[in-house]
């Protein structure tokens, strides 16, 4: 294989649904950088996201150059085509160097027989009993679940081979990063499903950096982990392991490592996950998206006056388009209707109130992690409402970068990655 373009250890994946806010989010990076750790910022967007915009993906890349060039980052950055499938892969080409292959709905779609048989036949080192170094227990697969793991993702990573090669084509091997994603289905895949996916992936010769595994428990947009925290970090070490071992194993990139999705925000797994990695002396990717949309109607909020009256004009619409808001992010969101406070009573709140039911802070008592969700996915209010949201944005510069950078490095970057104190 050629030269790859390599991910380094620490990445963290950040949304910018009005490209706006690139040079506010790499603040974050660079503190973080001033106290000695190196995390790569890359910017990522998907296909539903520009469409629910109306943007392009050239302005991801532009807005991301732009940032580098005026605060004069040395280091690495990337442009993720985030959860991007053969129908929508085209239009990144030109501007990507970071794609997401989401092959979800393909898992479950049965591989022939003879494919499994064939996977069985090639692999005789994952059935019986099998042990993963820093996993306790060892595993025991029979052959008839090995073809039936096989039978279950194969024709995923198939697919997945497909738009690898398609992107291989476009942009010529090595010239950018794969990662491969399957958060989106039900069901978290156990330690042996992971093996074998990454055996499969690299019989497929895909040169993935990154997977998405699903995990257990519910990921909600914006707000924190939801689930049995220590079956997560549970799950996540075994993860690590097995990664460990596919590597050596099956020749896949030695940085592969794990990417967590729906991470803005996900407090309380936080610290399960710097654990695992200073155990596993492993790398992360995690993907915020949303987080900094909601630090932009924050900053509004802050400034007060006009600023004010918009961030309650989006939410006062949002409350109107409840229904069609939350329907594409059914799976992702939960929010108890009888939460959500009533027009009248948002038209009356001060800056102060308004920020302190949205900001993320799950021990303030004004915190409403119902209204929060709401206008997480209300982003397509301030879409139809440009160019006089982008103008308040502008206006308002100092007030929302400040929250921005704030909110990446106080809350995401510093609690994952930097020493504490
Ligand atoms: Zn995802």
């Amino acid at each position: 294989m050629s030269k790859l373009l390599s991910l380094g250890r620490y990445s963290f994946g950040m949304g910018d649904r009005f490209a706006h806010q690139a040079r506010a989010q790499l603040r974050a990076c660079i503190m973080a950088e001033r106290r000695g750790v190196e995390i790569v910022p890359v910017w990522n967007k998907s296909n539903r996201e520009h469409a629910t915009i109306g943007s392009e993906p050239s302005s991801t890349r532009l807005a991301a150059e732009a940032a580098v060039r005026d605060l004069g980052w040395q280091k690495p950055y990337h442009v993720d085509a985030d959860h991007i499938r053969t129908e929508s892969v085209d239009r990144f080409l030109p501007h990507s160097d970071f794609y997401t292959i989401d092959v979800a709905d393909w898992i479950g779609k049965p591989a022939s027989s003879t494919a499994a048989r064939k996977f069985a036949d090639q692999h005789a080192e994952l059935i019986g009993r099998m042990e993963i170094h820093n996993i306790s227990q060892p595993f025991e697969t029979t052959r008839e679940q090995v073809e039936q793991i096989a039978g279950k993702y194969l024709t995923a990573v198939q697919e997945a081979g497909k738009i690898y090669r398609y992107i291989a084509r476009a942009k010529g091997e090595g010239n950018f990063i794969t990662e491969v994603s399957m958060d989106e289905t039900d069901a978290p895949q156990t330690p042996p499903e992971l093996l074998i996916i990454l055996a499969a992936l690299a019989d497929e010769e895909i040169p993935v950096q990154t997977i998405a595994p699903k995990f257990t428990g519910r990921f909600n947009k914006g707000v924190d982990y939801v689930g049995d925290l220590a079956q997560f970090e549970k799950e996540f070490n075994e993860d690590l392991a097995v990664i460990a071992t596919a590597v050596k194993q099956y020749g896949l990139p030695a940085n592969l490592k794990l990417s967590v999705h729906s991470g803005s925000d996900k407090f309380s797994i936080y610290p399960a996950i710097r654990r695992a990695l200073a155990r596993f002396r492993a790398g992360v990717h995690v993907k915020t998206a949303g987080t900094t949309w909601l630090e932009e109607l924050i900053g509004l909020a802050e400034a007060g006056g006009d600023a004010l009256a918009l961030a309650k004009e989006i939410y006062a619409r949002a409350l109107d388009h409840v229904d069609e808001l939350c329907a594409p992010y059914a799976s992702v969101i939960d929010i108890d209707r009888s939460k959500l406070p009533p027009v009248k009573t948002v038209e009356s709140w001060t800056a102060e109130q308004y920020v302190s039911a949205l900001r993320h802070d799950p021990k303030h008592q004004a915190f409403n992690p119902h209204l929060r969700q709401l206008l997480h996915v209300g982003y397509k209010i301030a879409a139809k409402m440009s160019p006089r949201y982008l103008s308040a944005l502008e206006a308002h510069e100092a007030s929302v970068s400040r929250n921005v950078t704030e909110n990446l490095y106080e809350r995401h970057l510093k609690p994952l990655f930097l020493s504490q104190g």
